[in-house]
């Protein structure tokens, strides 16, 4: 294989054969194929798509860079939710043990936050104590326990050629196209070694996906490609105008899996954790009740079984030192809470990164946030703000204070789901 002639095929609209896909991935994997020639084809590919075999193919030889993991001499069945990422969206945090509970066993890569969108690693990681690190073995061995679920990072073995191409795509402008998008989430979920696989494509101003139709594009590509490599597959599209929960941050959002995970908390996250979880096990062939699981403190049993065997102390939870109260400026409904100005707002805070080597305050975020369709009167909590100190709040609070519209009527019902696809 000549990486020049596979580069121009594809510039010139061609599409490319299983083996030239293969051998192009194992090449830039071994370092055969330099950064350059992996970034014009990413570009080309950026121009030209890749129709839905070609997709598959990269995504299985991308997945085949590294470790796959094995769970198919295990009798129970394997499932696993992903999110492409949103404001608030904790609702991994609640979903893996609730599915352990329901007898299923989760084996979750999840990622940090990219741009605005929260990433689970953080805010597992703003558990003091709990590590997003173990090996494969460590993974394997903590599903086949009694804890039967684990959340863990990308490590340097699994899908090693997504690791290098996804840090090329982020300085070459080749992050937003659906087939290098597919192929990137799905050789890490693929590799992770789940049988069904539930996949929540966040759609609005606070996600990676703006519009319905580009929503629509990247679901049915990752419901097709992960169907073309045998697992059984379902995708939600879901709304991200307006952020999920009350709370946004990293520390906040363990607080409010708290309440959910004790038959409390709001009622949009309860909803998506039970339809979801509900999904992962109809995917798997397994009946159960999520809401008595939910309820009964099944499901947190379970999510305290995973925290302490990866080593984190619930206890210690970080406690920001300076908290403040946005009001409201006038009475009113509330018709909107503007996801993209909530991250952007967190984000100043220092619960999200400005710079790759960024350390995050785990205790910055917001809670009490309002949501759609209450209604407040003049002077009352729009939301409650935490940070370190009170000149950390001064960036955040311009977007806080826009991301609430108040207005007379009462608004129409928010739809939390927007699309089910199979
Ligand atoms: N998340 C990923 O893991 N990869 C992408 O390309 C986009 C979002």
């Amino acid at each position: 294989m000549i990486p020049q002639w596979v580069i121009e095929k594809k510039r010139d609209g061609g599409v490319l054969d299983d083996a030239e896909i293969r051998a192009f991935i194992d090449g830039f994997t071994t370092g055969r194929i330099p950064d350059y020639q992996m970034s014009a084809l990413a570009m080309a590919i950026y121009f030209k798509g890749m129709d839905e075999r070609e997709t598959a193919t990269l995504t299985d030889a991308m997945m085949r860079s590294g470790d796959v993991i094995d769970f198919s001499a295990w009798p129970r069945p394997t499932a696993d939710k992903h999110s492409t990422g949103g404001i608030g969206d904790k609702l991994s945090l609640m979903i893996a043990p609730l599915a352990a509970a329901a007898g299923l066993a989760v084996p979750m890569i999840s990622g940090r936050g990219l741009g605005i969108t929260g990433g689970t690693l953080d805010k597992l990681e703003s558990i003091p104590g709990f590590n997003t690190r173990l090996t494969p073995e460590q993974f394997k061995a903590q599903i086949y326990g009694d804890v039967r679920c684990a959340i863990i990072g990308q490590t340097a073995r699994i899908a090693p050629a997504d690791k290098i191409l996804y840090a090329l795509r982020d300085v070459t402008g080749t992050v937003p196209s659906i087939p290098l998008i597919t192929a990137s989430i799905m050789s890490k979920k693929l590799a992770e070694g789940a049988q069904s696989l539930v996949m929540d494509i966040k759609c609005g101003r606070g996600a990676f996906m703006k519009t319905l139709e580009d929503a629509e594009a990247l679901a049915l590509s990752i419901l097709r490609t992960g169907q073309a490599l045998g697992r059984n597959m379902a995708a939600f599209i879901t709304d991200m105008d307006q952020p999920l929960g009350r709370t946004a941050g990293n520390g906040v959002e363990i607080e409010e899996t708290l309440e959910v995970l004790n038959g409390k908390g709001p009622a949009d996250v309860r909803e998506l954790t039970l339809v979801f979880a509900a999904k992962m096990a109809e995917l798997s062939g397994i009946s159960c009740n999520p809401e008595k699981l939910l309820d009964d403190g099944t499901a947190l049993a379970y999510f305290y079984r995973m925290v302490k065997a990866q080593g984190g102390n619930l206890d210690a939870l970080p406690k920001a030192k300076f908290s403040r109260i946005l009001t409201a400026p006038r009475s009113g409904y509330v018709s909107e809470v503007d996801a993209d100005a909530i991250g952007r707002g967190v984000l100043e805070l220092g619960a999200g990164r400005k710079a790759v080597a960024d350390t995050l305050d785990f205790a910055a975020g917001i809670r009490n946030l309002v949501q759609a369709g209450e209604f407040v009167k003049a002077g009352d909590p729009l939301m409650e703000i935490l940070a370190d100190s009170e000149a950390k709040t001064a960036p955040a609070m311009t977007w806080f204070e826009q991301a609430v519209t108040l207005v007379v009527e009462p608004p129409a019902p928010r739809k939390l789901i927007l699309k089910t696809m199979n």
